[in-house]
């Protein structure tokens, strides 16, 4: 992967990362809001001053939309769930979006009745409030905070006058602090996530160590048994033809007496690499099985296919002609097969053992070729 594309799907996993934490603080958000607002109502209910629960309602409009608008965007966020991120972070904007509109049209009215002893605490519990969920969006954090405070700090100097030394301090400070705390807040976002890609990235080269053999890189057999399990379940059940082949590398014991255990691996890694070469699509496997043997499963192949496979087995490995001068067969290194379909009545141990059976005749019968093994 060129590093452009590498930053690209970093950049992209980060961005998703981003809007799932988002989304994840949203809800708390929303009761955040329900009772800032139903606190309102109670201050409004100590008056005294409403006949019904109707009248307390509509009189102050502005917060019956902040609770109403907490209500129905929880349930749209369910709802929209099965229409994918996209149309839940437009549903996020727009109930952002009225909800600071709701809260400017309240302080509006709280400032109005000249309530500003209210304004101030919910003001600044509020706006530090929308930093847990939107301190990674800084859209979200404008569109909540900006008109609220621009609303209410423009309000308070045109109505009320107070534009003084101190006054305009506090309002920096309160952006300082806001700023600040979300830069922070974002670092430690950043810092998690990074140790998480880090982990993710560990797990995976420890699996891709655990399934390989480090010689050769083929699967091993632990990975083999596995991958083995699922094949034969599901073909079994399917009733589709398969087969493996097991095969062993002749007079290898003598190869590295001759040549050595150095080249000994040599020999192997090639031998590994030809197999690969003349296996047929992506979903065969071939596996070291130990030692000088391998093994090679062969989903959805009959009897004419496995063969095949042998086949080029035994003229890729001929083509690839590693000299063997304490071979037995010829001067070049050989290998032996045994291969076994599949039948009904044939168990997944039994198959292995068909298949070793076949090898052990391939050689007894000189070596270098294949067999197949007997029914029964
Ligand atoms: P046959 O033709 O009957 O299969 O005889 P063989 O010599 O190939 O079989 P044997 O089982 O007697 O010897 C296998 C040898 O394979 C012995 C062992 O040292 C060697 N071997 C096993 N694993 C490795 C390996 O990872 N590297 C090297 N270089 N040699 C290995
Ligand atoms: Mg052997
Ligand atoms: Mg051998």
């Amino acid at each position: 992967m060129s590093p452009t594309m590498k930053d690209r799907k970093y950049a992209a996993w980060v961005a998703k990362e981003k809007r799932k934490s988002t989304f994840h603080s949203f809800d708390w958000f929303l009761l955040v809001n329900a009772l800032f607002s139903f606190y309102l109502f109670l201050q409004r209910l100590g008056s005294g001053l409403y006949e019904s629960l109707s009248h307390l309602l509509r009189s102050a409009p502005a917060i019956s939309g902040v609770m109403l608008v907490s209500f129905v965007t929880y349930m749209v966020l369910r709802v929209l769930r099965p229409y994918g991120e996209k149309a839940r972070w437009w549903g996020l904007i727009a109930s952002v979006t009225v909800l600071s509109l709701c809260w400017c049209a309240a302080f509006h009215h709280l400032i109005v009745m000249d309530n500003v002893t209210l304004v101030y605490p919910l003001l600044i519990g509020l706006v530090f409030a929308s930093l847990i969920p939107f301190y990674l969006s800084p859209l979200l954090l404008c569109l909540f905070t900006i008109p609220i405070l621009v609303m209410s700090i423009s309000e308070n100097i045109i109505l009320r006058g107070a534009a003084s030394v101190a006054n305009v301090f506090s309002y920096l400070l309160m952006l300082f602090l806001i700023y600040s705390a979300k830069r922070m807040l974002e670092k430690w976002f950043m810092l998690a996530i990074e140790r998480e890609r880090e982990n993710k990235q560990l797990i995976d080269r420890l699996g891709k160590l655990a399934n390989r053999d480090p010689l050769t890189g083929l699967a091993n057999r632990r990975y083999f048994s596995n991958y083995f399990d699922s094949v034969f379940s599901r073909e079994a059940e399917s009733r589709e033809p398969f087969a493996i082949i097991l095969l062993d590398v002749d007079f290898f014991k003598k190869y590295n007496d001759h040549y050595g255990h150095q080249m000994g691996d040599e020999c192997l890694i090639r031998l590994a690499e030809c197999f690969e070469n003349s296996v047929r699509r992506s979903q065969d496997l071939v596996a070291r099985y130990g030692g000088e043997e391998f093994i090679i499963l062969l989903p959805k192949a009959d009897r004419a296919e496995a063969i095949a496979v042998a086949e080029r087995i035994k003229s890729q490995v001929a083509a690839i002609a590693i000299p063997h001068e304490g071979s037995d067969v010829g001067q070049w290194v050989t290998v032996s097969q045994g291969i076994a379909l599949w039948r009904a009545d044939v168990g997944r141990e039994q198959l292995v053992e068909m298949a070793d059976k076949a090898l052990y005749q391939t050689k007894a019968n000189g070596r270098n070729g294949y067999t197949l093994a007997e029914k029964g």
